[in-house]
């Protein structure tokens, strides 16, 4: 292509919200044969919502939701997000109905009033977080954070959790001083276009994989919704660059799509790194593309535009 021909394409492809950082990265993209996708937040609509929270001890719901929120409060997680917005609500739809308009900080000072005190909070990549509450150990995270902290799950709550897993959502599980006291189902809604473009990418002769933190279960049944069959599960954030090199080790030029600080490193990894949406700095950084409009249609955008501008007999 004549230079001519690249500043076309980078002007094309900016009119599409597809910021490409060069020449490099617009040529690239033409040979991928694997395109890697990240779950929350690339492929879901990164908005979690609660949609169960069941208690398994003697305690009520509005008490539960308290110490889960309090733990969760200084996390920047989706997930935590969710569960503060949930127990918010819980607390004061009745009282404060107009509380949901209002700004973050008069949210953010409501909260602190209910909240209680959380000291030695540490968040725990693919895992949780952990923070003592009342002077006891309180840990809100996955089933590995509780195993490997010697807390036993109920079979009771094993068989709810496996439901809740089986139907997309992911579950978080809670213990207080060494009990496990309850859980939450949480629902991240997939983005429209995600089936669409998914079958569009196959019918390129482009395999689709997804890699997520998640659990099995939930990253299969979201897979299945959108009619991806490779999966990558219970990948911690430093092993998504792994799953990078594993695909490229089997000779194949492979695209990333990620939008968070965890995907950075696989964003990097990648022959071509594209950070989708509001993804942070950090990823914007890593990336060969900003696909600014946070629809996964642009992966398609980005790669057509290359294979029209190298155009090649295929
Ligand atoms: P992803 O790769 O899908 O973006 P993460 O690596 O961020 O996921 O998280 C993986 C898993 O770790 C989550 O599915 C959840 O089970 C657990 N987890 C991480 N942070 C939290 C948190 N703040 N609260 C509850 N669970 C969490
Ligand atoms: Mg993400």
């Amino acid at each position: 292509a004549t230079p001519t021909a690249v500043m076309v394409a980078t002007g094309m492809g900016a009119s599409h919200g597809v910021l490409i950082k060069g020449g490099d990265a617009l040529e690239k993209a033409q040979n991928v044969q694997y395109v890697v996708f990240d779950k929350t937040g690339t492929l879901t609509q990164g908005k979690a919502a609660v949609s169960t929270a069941k208690v398994f001890a003697e305690m009520g719901l509005g008490d539960f939701l308290t110490l889960v929120a309090s733990a969760e409060a200084s996390s920047e997680h989706p997930l935590a997000r969710a569960v503060l917005d949930y127990a918010h609500h819980y607390h004061f739809f009745d009282e404060l109905p107009t509380v949901k308009g209002a700004t973050k900080q008069i949210r953010e000072d409501i909260l602190s009033e209910w909240l209680l005190e959380a000291n030695n909070f540490s968040a725990l990549p693919g895992r949780g977080v952990q923070c003592l509450i009342n002077g006891k150990s309180v840990l809100v995270g996955n089933r590995f954070l509780l195993a490997e902290n010697g807390v036993i799950v109920t079979k009771e709550a094993e068989d709810f959790l496996i439901d809740l897993e089986g139907n997309a959502k992911t579950g978080v599980l809670v213990a207080y001083d060494g009990t496990f006291i309850g859980l939450l189902g949480i629902a991240d809604p997939m983005k429209r276009e995600a089936a669409v473009v998914i079958e569009g990418l196959k019918k390129m002769g482009i395999h689709p994989v997804m890699v997520t933190g998640d659990n099995w279960r939930t990253a299969q049944a979201v897979a299945k919704e959108i009619g991806i069959e490779d999966v990558r599960a219970e990948v911690m954030p430093a092993g998504k660059a792994d799953v990078i090199h594993s695909l490229q080790k089997d000779g194949g030029m492979v695209a990333m799509v990620g939008d968070g600080i965890n995907d950075s490193p696989a964003l990097a990894a990648a022959d071509v790194g594209m950070a989708i949406g509001a993804g942070t700095d950090i990823a914007i950084e890593a990336a060969d593309y900003v696909l600014v409009r946070n629809s996964l249609e642009d992966v398609i955008t980005a790669i057509d535009l290359s294979r029209k501008t190298f155009a090649r007999i295929r």
